[in-house]
């Protein structure tokens, strides 16, 4: 089987339990990040894909060839597995030229010069720091050398690259650029990419799978819309979504294929819910506030509500709306809307967009 398959991996720091069970399977030429808050796991993750720490269970196959066994406490090399590691912490060589430091994976495979020079030289070109080729890592920014340290690992054409927090020094402009890149490289060079990141805005827009870790357990794995969508428990829902979703607590009953909750916004019929026995009547409703829609004027079933605070974003405008004496609801609409504090507007959630949450448990019911 090709791809990159880990099977009930445990990996432990002294006593601290830091892998708990972990199943995943990254296929050939999915652009795979590990996503979740500092201290997850992510980094051990790729650790334990590039043999740089062995778990003390578990199995790890790439491309069908076992590379751990954690029963036998047998563990292929780092250099037997074929992969490719970019990190945080890029570590140029500080004494070699960007040329020579990205030529240094293909000098050492004893290629003709001439092939060298054209295969460096597209590799800056890729990364667009073809101009700094000449240039010693102390001569260059946090962000340019970020990009050295990508086309050294793009030069070799590795089949499996692995990326850790590589955008992490850049500026805001260059990082959303680099974003771009890093898609097109992925387009362009089929490779299969592993990516860590805490970033869910940079998971949601390159990936084409996501692998959502909290304390050691991998949570969700998805597609990123599904992901964003579908959130499978209240931390995925808190961590995806920029602005943050809004979460409303409800009381919850099931009427002929709907959840009739009743919260501070009123009553809300749910279509499509399944209830099974152990859904408590608790809920939480979710829903992101893009999806809110907001009126001026009285619409019919809207809900009305007070505005509290209006936070202008450029292309957007934030509104947070009173629901309760300690509860506000975020809505996000596109282009400039300047309502006056205190006013009151009319409310529209599309039900359709709306998660349901079982309040107990924090997973998904609808
Ligand atoms: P971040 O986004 O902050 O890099 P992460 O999700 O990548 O976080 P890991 O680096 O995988 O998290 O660390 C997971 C846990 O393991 C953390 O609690 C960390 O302190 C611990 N840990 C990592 N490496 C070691 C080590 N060599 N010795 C002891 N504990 C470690």
């Amino acid at each position: 089987m090709s791809g990159i398959k880990l099977t009930k991996v445990n990996k432990y720091f002294d006593h601290n339990h830091i892998l708990k069970d972990l199943d995943l399977y990254i296929e050939d030429g999915d652009f795979m990040t590990l996503l979740g808050p500092s201290g997850c796991g992510k980094t051990t993750t790729l650790r334990v894909i590039t043999g740089l720490e062995n778990p003390e269970e578990g199995t790890l196959s790439i491309n069908g060839k076992e590379m751990v066994n954690g029963a036998k406490k047998y563990y292929a090399p780092p250099s037997k597995r074929g992969l490719n590691l970019v990190f945080q912490s890029y570590a140029l060589w500080p004494h070699m030229t960007v040329f020579d430091n990205v030529a240094f994976g293909l000098s050492i495979n004893k290629l003709p010069k001439a092939e060298i020079r054209s295969k460096v030289e597209s590799a800056l070109e890729k990364m667009r720091i073809i101009k700094y080729k000449d240039r010693y890592p102390s001569e260059l920014s946090g962000g340019q050398q970020q990009r050295v340290a990508i086309a050294r690992a793009i030069v070799t054409e590795p089949k499996i690259l692995l990326l850790d927090e590589p955008l992490s020094n850049l500026d805001a402009k260059l990082r959303l650029e680099m974003r771009a890149e890093l898609k097109r490289l992925h387009r362009e060079l089929k490779t299969t990419i592993v990516y860590v990141t805490h970033d869910q805005v940079e998971a949601l827009t390159m990936s084409t799978k996501i692998a959502v870790f909290f304390e050691g357990n991998l949570v969700q794995v998805d597609t990123p819309r599904n992901i964003y969508r579908h959130p499978v428990d209240l931390r995925v829902a808190d961590f995806i979504g920029n602005p943050k979703i809004n979460f409303i607590d409800a009381s919850c009953t099931y009427e002929g294929g709907a959840a009739i909750t009743e919260s501070e916004l009123g009553r809300l019929d749910i279509p499509s819910v399944r209830p099974t026995s152990s859904v408590s009547n608790k809920v939480v409703l979710a829903i992101y506030p893009e999806d809110i829609r907001i009126s001026a004027e009285k619409v019919e079933g809207a809900i009305p509500l007070v505005v509290y605070s209006v936070m202008p974003a450029g292309s957007e405008t934030l509104i947070q709306l009173t629901t309760s004496p300690d509860n506000l609801l975020l809505v996000k609409v596109i282009g400039e809307l300047d309502y006056p504090v205190g006013k009151t507007v009319w409310v529209t959630l599309p039900l359709d967009k709306i998660n349901l949450y079982d309040k107990e448990t924090g997973r998904l019911v609808n």
